[in-house]
C-alpha cells in the first residue's frame, strides 16, 4: 500500500465512487414517522370489502407518489374499485420486481375493539386499525421504501413496480385478477414479486424469518342434494335434507391421505436445529416419523401442522328449507376444501364423489385453480438471507408453505416468481389481531420495515449470473 501512486489512489477513489454513488443519507426514524402518518390516513379510508371502495385509498397513495415525481396511475375495475400502479425506474440491469399489497380490508365490528377500527389512532408507539397489518401496513412500507429510494438518488438495480390492489379479501377478481387480465403490459417481464403471506416470527425471544414459497390452493365446492318436496308431516324415506346429511356424515368420517410434499418437508426440516431430541430427529426425517401412529396423532393434533400434510375439507355454509313444516326439493352445503401444492383438483373432486356415493347429490365447483410455487433457493431468497445476516442478527431464513392463499397465484400463473414476505417482526399475539380485533402495528416495525425493504432492493443482484 505504501507504494501506491497518486494516480492509482485517485483511480481507487473513482472506483469507490462508481460503486457507491453519493447519496443523501436517509433518516430512517423520520421515514418511520412519515409511514405512521400515511398509515393512519389510509386506515381512515374505510375499504371494508364488500363493497370495497378502494379508489379513495388508491388516490391517497397516488398523491403521495406524484408529490415525489414518481410515475403512478389509478385504474378502476368497476366503479369505486381502484387499483394503484407506480413505477420507479432502476439502473435497468435486470428484470423488474413487483411490490404487491391490497387496499381492501375485512369487516371490523367496533363493539369488539378497544379503539375505533377506522380512526387510524396512534397509541403507545402503535397505529391501531383494520388493515394495520393486513395489508395497509404493507402498502405503506412498500410505498415508503420506493419513495426513500427515489429521494436517495441511488436507484435500485432493477425497476420496482408497486401494485396496491382491490378485492384481495374476496378472491381478487376485481383487483389482482382484473389487473393481470386487463393491464398485463404493466407487469412487463417482471422476474420477482413480494407480497403478504409470511413475516419474521418472534418465538421465545428468537427471530425466524419466514418467506412463503408455496400456498395450498382452494377447491371450494357446493354439494346439492335433491329430493321430492312435500309436507313435513308425511316424510318419504329419503329427502334432499336427509341425503345431504348422509353425504356430510360420510365426508366427516373420511380421512384424506397424509402426503408430505417436498416444500413442506423442507419447511419442517428447517425447524429441526431449533428443537431438542427426539423432536429434532423427527422433523429431520418427518417422512419416517409420520409412519409412527403415535407421532402422527400428536403431530396432527395441531390444526396448522395437520393442514400442511393433507388436503382438508371444512363444511361451512348449510342451506335447506326456510320453514319447519316444508320439505325442500333441494338442500345444499358448501365445503371449503384446501389442496396441497401439486394436487389435481379434478382427481380430488372425483374422490369426493366416490366418498359420497350418491348420484342424487351433485358436486359443483365454486372456486378452484391449480396450486403453484416458487423456487425456494432463488437469488431473492439469497438476498433475504443476506438481509437476515446484516439486520436481523443472523436469524434463520425458512422458505415456508402457508395453509391459506393470497393473490400470488395470479402472478405465478404469469411466470413471476412470487414470495410472501412482510419484513415486520411479529409476536403470536400481534399475529392474532389479523382479521381479529385491535389490529395494530408498531411504529418501530414500520421504520424497520421500510429500511429492510430498501436494503433488500439494494442487495438483490441487478443482473443474472452468467
Ligand atoms: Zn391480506
Amino acid at each position: 500500500m505504501r507504494q501506491l501512486s497518486l494516480t492509482a489512489a485517485l483511480l481507487a477513489v473513482a472506483l469507490v465512487l462508481r460503486v457507491e454513488p453519493a447519496r443523501a443519507d436517509l433518516d430512517w426514524h423520520a421515514l418511520g414517522e412519515e409511514a405512521a402518518t400515511l398509515l393512519s390516513d389510509l386506515i381512515r379510508v374505510d375499504t371494508t370489502n364488500p363493497p370495497g371502495g378502494e379508489t379513495a385509498a388508491a388516490n391517497l397513495l397516488a398523491r403521495k407518489f406524484r408529490a415525489e415525481g414518481i410515475e403512478t396511475e389509478v385504474m378502476e375495475s368497476a366503479p369505486g374499485r381502484g387499483n394503484l400502479y407506480a413505477r420507479l425506474p432502476g439502473q435497468g440491469g435486470a428484470r423488474p420486481l413487483i411490490l404487491l399489497s391490497h387496499l381492501d380490508v375485512v369487516p371490523a365490528d367496533p363493539r369488539d375493539w378497544r379503539i375505533a377500527p377506522f380512526g387510524g389512532i396512534r397509541e403507545r408507539g402503535h397505529i391501531y386499525g383494520r388493515g394495520a397489518l393486513d395489508a395497509k401496513g404493507l402498502s405503506v412500507i412498500q410505498a415508503m421504501a420506493v419513495i426513500a429510494l427515489k429521494r436517495s438518488h441511488r436507484p435500485p438495480g432493477r425497476d420496482v413496480i408497486v401494485l396496491a390492489t382491490a378485492d384481495e379479501e374476496t378472491g381478487g377478481a376485481a383487483g389482482a385478477g382484473w389487473l393481470v387480465h386487463h393491464r398485463r403490459e404493466l407487469l412487463g417481464n417482471a422476474e420477482y414479486l413480494l407480497t403478504e403471506g409470511d413475516h419474521i416470527h418472534l418465538r421465545g425471544g428468537r427471530k425466524i424469518v419466514q418467506v412463503s414459497v408455496a400456498e395450498k390452493t382452494p377447491c371450494w365446492v357446493k354439494l346439492v342434494a335433491h329430493g321430492e318436496s312435500g309436507h313435513g308431516s308425511t316424510p318419504p324415506r329419503f329427502t334432499a335434507v336427509t341425503r345431504l346429511i348422509r353425504a356430510l356424515n360420510k365426508i366427516r368420517r373420511y380421512r384424506t391421505p397424509i402426503s408430505l410434499v417436498p416444500a413442506v418437508e423442507s419447511y419442517f426440516a428447517a425447524f429441526a436445529p431449533l428443537e431438542k431430541e427426539p423432536l429434532r430427529g423427527a422433523l429431520t426425517h418427518l417422512h419416517d416419523a409420520l409412519e409412527e401412529p403415535q407421532f402422527l396423532a400428536d403431530f396432527t393434533r395441531n390444526p396448522r401442522q395437520n393442514a400442511l400434510i393433507r388436503d382438508t375439507i371444512t363444511p361451512t355454509v348449510l342451506q335447506g328449507s326456510s320453514k319447519t313444516n316444508v320439505i325442500p326439493a333441494e338442500a345444499s352445503a358448501q365445503l371449503d376444501c384446501r389442496l396441497l401444492p401439486g394436487e389435481d383438483p379434478a382427481a380430488f373432486i372425483a374422490q369426493l364423489r366416490s366418498v359420497i356415493g350418491d348420484d342424487a347429490v351433485a358436486v359443483e365447483t365454486l372456486l378452484s385453480f391449480p396450486a403453484s410455487s416458487s423456487d425456494p433457493s432463488s437469488p431473492l431468497i439469497t438476498a433475504v438471507r443476506q438481509l437476515a445476516a446484516a439486520d436481523l442478527g443472523g436469524a434463520p431464513v425458512v422458505p415456508s408453505v402457508i395453509p391459506g392463499f393470497t393473490d400470488s397465484h395470479y402472478f405465478r400463473e404469469q411466470g413471476v416468481a412470487s414470495y410472501g414476505f412482510i419484513p415486520f417482526v411479529l409476536t403470536e399475539e400481534e399475529e392474532k389481531t389479523v382479521h381479529g380485533s385491535n389490529e395494530r402495528v408498531s411504529i418501530q416495525n414500520l421504520e424497520n420495515g421500510v429500511r429492510r425493504l430498501v436494503m433488500l432492493l439494494h442487495t438483490l443482484p441487478s443482473a443474472a449470473p452468467r
